[in-house]
């Protein structure tokens, strides 16, 4: 089995990276560090180094700014559809290189290959979705007085400084893009060290369709790439996802210049099984939200709260419901779980697990299965905690693989306050056939984003974004095309000309 996937993986970074290499991308063209140094890509699945990838700082990051620069003026100065024709060519086009970055994704990922391409597909009609968004717009003045004519002009920043995390590379990349560019921004974006394959390749595809200049990539560790980013004063917007943590970081280089920053950052959103529920519907929908992506998903449904008159069945359901999440290798089909990304990921989520064995009841999993798609990958069986007290750190922190915690609540009011009770609130899901009951917990419920018997129904239309340590701002919606432009006030006085002198 293991020797299989071996030869399986080899053969498949030998065919994705034919001809790829992977570089910075600045101006239009390919680019190394000025130091010469480079870091490993690995695929997580089964260890092997996919390439080199170089370690880029703060020359880059420079260059690639000023490139940035030189070629946003031009392009915020495309009317809206022509800027929007651009935006809809860079989709078509990547649509064309799908499947070859679904396999990239895949192998740098550790994710089932089929669920990275059904991403990308869903990440490319966010650029479609943006491009319409601004060649429809309708401007209208705004009426103060008969004496005066008043108008509003929504301009773009300028430089937009994109930082992604690796869990979705070219999903939430794609978020950050689509708006970014539509709105007539030209882009520098630092995609995760861990995951930079499809960033370069979707740079070099943007060149056959793009002024160059306007989408520059620079690899390398957040430390370095990523803090002389935040910190650059030709910087005039920061979009960033990832950790809380991280977060507080970016947001303070971002004072120094004043720089308005988006944040998208973690989660441990709830899932409430009220005691009406569909309990089966219920089941998969909390096992989804938790064993989809291995976990590794910032809306990921971690904390299943129960109401206790229906804790038994609903965990005997849930339990079935994991039987359909099946561990195996990413590029298989049929796999629904791969491996986690990486083995700094792995370690995160063994140590969470340990410590649930102490505190709670393990129902399921725990630990790497016994016998994995290859002994060298970073597999974590699909896991069930129950009888877990939401003040416990399983409940309170963000684990970030795929571990269900299960905690009981007896009546409406204590199972609101549960799933308040944490520092996130990122997004949440209710299960109910109560109407009334469903709309009070959504008012109820502090969190961006409310399922109602669902999960991760995400559309371009919709705005995605966190309350408390989950954020500040919106992506997607027609939300996210104001994060990247300002507003400008036009006031104009009509009234004094003198009519008769004209005559
Ligand atoms: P991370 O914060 O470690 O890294 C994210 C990105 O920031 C990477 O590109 C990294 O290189 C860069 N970075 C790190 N330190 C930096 C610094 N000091 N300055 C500038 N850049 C820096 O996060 P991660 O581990 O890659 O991603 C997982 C996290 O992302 C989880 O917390 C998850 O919940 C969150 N996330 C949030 C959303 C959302 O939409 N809210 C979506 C996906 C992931």
């Amino acid at each position: 089995m293991t020797r299989d996937t071996i030869d399986r993986h080899e053969a498949a970074i030998r065919e994705a990276t034919d001809g790829f290499e992977v570089t910075a991308w600045i101006d239009g063209t390919a680019h190394s560090a000025e130091s010469g140094e480079t870091f490993p890509t690995i695929d997580p699945a089964v260890g092997l180094q996919i390439t080199s990838v170089p370690r880029c700082g703060a020359a880059e990051v420079d260059a690639a700014v000023r490139a940035a620069s030189d070629a946003q003026s031009a392009w915020a100065a495309l009317a809206p559809d022509e800027r929007a024709d651009r935006v809809t060519a860079f989709a078509d086009a990547l649509r064309d290189e799908a499947d070859h970055l679904a396999r990239l994704e895949a192998l740098d990922t550790g994710k089932p290959e089929a669920f990275a391409d059904a991403e990308i597909r869903e990440g490319l009609e966010y650029l479609d979705y943006y491009a319409d968004l601004v060649a429809s717009e309708a401007h209208e003045h705004t009426p103060v007085d008969g004496e005066t004519h008043a108008y509003t002009r929504h301009e773009p920043y300028g430089v937009a400084g994109l930082i992604v995390p690796w869990n979705y590379p070219v999903l939430l990349t794609c978020w950050k893009l689509g708006p970014a560019l539509a709105a007539g921004n030209s882009v520098v974006l630092k995609p995760a060290e861990g995951t930079p394959l499809t960033a370069t390749r979707m740079a070099q595809v943007a060149s056959e369709v793009l002024p160059d200049g306007v989408v520059n990539v620079v690899h390398g560790y957040g430390t370095e790439a990523g803090a002389a980013l935040t910190t650059h004063e030709g910087v005039d917007k920061l979009s960033f996802t990832g950790e809380d943590t991280t977060g507080e970081e970016i947001m303070s280089a971002a004072a120094s210049n004043i720089t308005p920053v988006t944040l998208e950052l973690g989660g441990k959103s709830p899932l409430i099984v009220f005691p009406d529920a569909d309990l089966e519907r219920a089941a998969a929908t909390a096992a989804e939200g938790i064993f989809y992506n291995a976990g590794q998903s910032c809306d990921a449904l971690s904390r299943t709260l129960v109401h206790e008159d229906v804790h038994d069945e609903f965990l005997g359901l849930f339990q079935e419901a994991r039987e359909d999440w099946v561990i195996g290798d990413p590029l298989e089909e049929g796999t629904t779980v791969g491996s986690l990304a990486s083995a700094d990921q792995f370690e995160k989520v063994s140590t969470y697990a340990e410590l649930g064995t102490d505190i709670a009841e393990l129902v399921a999993g725990g630990g790497p299965p016994d016998s994995p798609p290859s002994d060298d990958g970073w597999y974590f069986e699909p896991t069930i905690f129950d009888g877990v007290s939401n003040d416990s750190r399983l409940a309170q922190e963000e684990i970030f693989g795929p571990v269900a915690s299960v905690v009981t609540f007896a009546d409406y009011e204590e199972a609101i306050t549960l799933a308040n009770d944490v520092p996130y609130g990122l997004a949440s899901s209710v299960a109910t056939q109560d109407l009334s009951l469903a709309h009070r917990a959504a008012a109820d419920i502090e969190a961006g984003t409310v399922w109602v018997n669902d999960y991760a129904r995400f559309s371009p239309g919709l705005s995605f974004g966190g309350y408390k340590r989950s954020g500040i701002g919106r992506e997607c919606g027609p939300e996210a095309l104001e994060e990247y432009r300002q507003s400008k006030t036009i006031s104009m006085a009509i009234g004094t000309t003198d009519f008769d002198s004209l005559s």
